[in-house]
């Protein structure tokens, strides 16, 4: 896949598709809804704490704390509080993931069959 159209699927994924998401579950509150899972990408800061802090050929899935399958254990519990828009930062999160890991996949990175992506990687798909 040409790099600028995985650019705009990558981007595309974090900024726009969320409002979709958010009119299928959330219909009455969709565009605050959305505007929450789009605020996900702050679980982006996360890189902040990596050497270097970005570097082009690394996955986010599995590398960065808050791209672990232990954050998105967290993330689902935030599915299971009765308040839409504590779900819908939960459903950002785990979108935010699926979007990374999509994005993994395109640009072939981290796609060791043995390691952490390939242990998320048919969690990703099952959302
Ligand atoms: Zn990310």
């Amino acid at each position: 896949m040409p790099e600028i159209l995985r650019q705009i699927v990558h981007y595309g994924n974090h900024l726009v598709v969320p409002f979709g998401i958010a009119m299928l579950l959330f219909p009455r509150h969709w565009r605050v809804a959305g505007g929450l899972m789009v605020a996900t990408i702050l679980i982006d800061l996360d890189h902040l704490f990596a050497d270097p802090i970005f570097d082009p050929r690394r996955c986010s899935i599995g590398f960065h704390p808050l791209h672990t399958v232990w954050a998105a254990m967290v993330y689902i519990g935030l599915l299971m509080v009765p308040v839409w828009k504590i779900q819908a930062i939960g459903f950002g999160c785990l979108w935010h993931l699926c979007t990374d890991g999509i994005d993994c996949r395109l640009g072939h990175l981290g796609t060791d069959p043995d390691g952490l992506l390939g242990f998320v990687w048919p969690l990703v798909v099952a959302f």
